[in-house]
């Protein structure tokens, strides 16, 4: 099956080349070539793709995904979704461009990331965070996802088994962090009194009570009273009951997630696989000593979603330039900060830290509320639009650069280069969000905006 891709302005993903008006052509699965015309007199047999107004890029890779396998949710390993809904999150990615993604929900097993990356067109890779501690704090924060088998299951095992990186290690739901806020302080609250809170009174309770920095000593009684009247709790329990409410969910797993993210270091040094970690203002201190005692010692740590709003921006800039000094790779999380703006409504953070030259490597998504998060080439997009890269280097944080950190999430893929897997978008110039193809492994799984039918298999 052959497909001529003509007419759009290519951006081969390297990070240094935008061809205008270029061609692309793909044969049996691979880029064949990447031209700079094509003679109109000359014979195709084959396809032909008029991307005019279009850009042509490499498939997206997102090396921050959750919810895209049949596996344990997220660090929590919170109950799995059910098979439409990981399924529809796939269909999200691939409709928005991104054909490999790397699942950070590490309490997944191989076998359930393989049944993603066979079922669906998008390439889904598997990271592993089954670690004693890491697996406690699951267990503490939620772990309805977990099973004997996946309980059971090692680091080594898994990296053995195909995982390509160590991670996520910690997250918002084992580390008092938003998935708290979201979640689980809710809940519990709900649970003793009926009402149900909303996330930022959520998070204005913990703070009241553990400060932003999940310390017990923070303590605000004042702020505490406040906090309970804007979320209509006053008189429904005691200032006492409600401080104990959200200590008793956020305390138990952070202690153990903190341990966790150092086995898990620890791991990724002795293994040679990239450890993957949340970097939010309640990991600061371990990433810092982490920084320091790994020093030199050659391990690759990806500090995660640097641009993280439980920073002030001025904080998330100061620890991400410490990791670049440690050679800690930094990756930006769009979240919904661009677009959707239901849980980050600040773009501060994200501002910040790209317009800082050469400090993020990588672009990603994490995972927005249900998996209603911006799309990860609206970032590409913006990243350039703001002028923080030229178009070239923008499409390549989300390409070639992650193929280049992770070397085993997309080892063919990430380059429009003669050879390598043609796995291509074609999206409107102006509005990279408007994906009117997408070709995986050369077979067209999105065309004119739809799914086909080779997407699901
Ligand atoms: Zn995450």
């Amino acid at each position: 099956m052959s497909t001529l891709i003509q007419g759009g302005t290519v951006v081969p993903g390297t990070g240094d080349t935008v061809i205008a008006n270029g061609v692309v052509v793909l044969r049996h699965g691979r880029v064949a070539d990447v031209l700079t015309r094509w003679d109109p007199v000359q014979e195709f047999a084959g396809e032909t793709i008029d991307a005019a107004g279009c850009v042509v890029m490499p498939g997206l890779i997102n090396c921050h995904a959750h919810g895209v396998s049949p596996g344990p949710l997220f660090p929590s390993a919170a109950a799995r979704l059910a098979e439409q809904a990981w399924m529809g999150n796939l269909d999200r990615h691939l409709l928005a461009g991104t054909t490999t993604v790397l699942n950070l929900c590490g309490f997944a097993g191989m076998d359930e990331v393989r049944e993603a990356d066979r079922r669906h067109a998008v390439h889904v890779r598997g990271a592993t965070s089954h670690l004693p501690a890491a697996l406690q704090a699951a267990q503490f924060a939620d772990g309805r996802g977990l099973t004997a088998r996946t309980r059971a299951l090692t680091v080594e095992r898994m990296i053995d088994d195909g995982a390509v990186a160590i991670g996520e290690l910690g997250g918002g739901q084992t580390l008092g962090g938003g998935g708290q806020d979201l979640v689980y302080i809710p809940a519990a609250i709900e649970k003793l009194t009926g009402v149900r809170v909303e996330i930022g009174q959520a998070r204005r309770l913990k703070e009241a009570v553990l400060g932003r920095f999940i310390d017990a000593s923070a303590f605000d009684a004042e702020a505490l009273d406040t906090a309970a009247y804007e979320a209509g709790l006053s008189g429904r329990l005691t200032m006492d009951e409600l401080r104990t409410v959200i200590e008793d969910s956020v305390l138990p797993s952070f202690v153990p997630a903190i341990t966790g993210i150092r086995e898990g270091v620890l791991a990724a040094s002795r293994l040679g696989v990239p450890a993957i970690v949340h970097s939010a203002s309640a990991t600061a201190r371990i990433l810092r000593d982490l920084m320091a005692e790994t020093r030199g010692n050659g391990v690759q740590v990806i500090a995660a979603h640097v641009n993280h709003p439980s920073h002030s921006p001025a904080e998330a800039l100061e620890l991400a330039v410490l990791g670049r000094g440690n050679g800690w790779p930094a990756e930006a999380s769009v979240f919904d900060l661009l677009h959707r703006r239901h849980t980050v409504t600040t773009r501060d953070h994200w501002d910040l830290l790209l317009g800082e030259p050469g400090l993020v490597s990588v672009l990603a998504t994490d995972y927005g509320r249900d998996g209603e998060h911006d799309e990860l080439i609206a970032a590409v997009q913006d990243v350039a639009a703001q002028g923080h890269r030229p178009l070239a280097g923008a499409v390549a944080m989300a390409t070639s650069a992650v193929a280049d950190l992770i070397p085993g999430i997309a080892p063919q893929s990430g380059r429009l280069q003669a050879g390598r897997a043609a796995d291509v978008v074609v999206a409107g110039a102006e509005d990279f969000r408007d994906v009117r193809y997408v070709f995986v492994d050369g077979i067209c799984v999105v065309r004119e905006g739809k799914l086909t039918a080779e997407a699901h298999r």
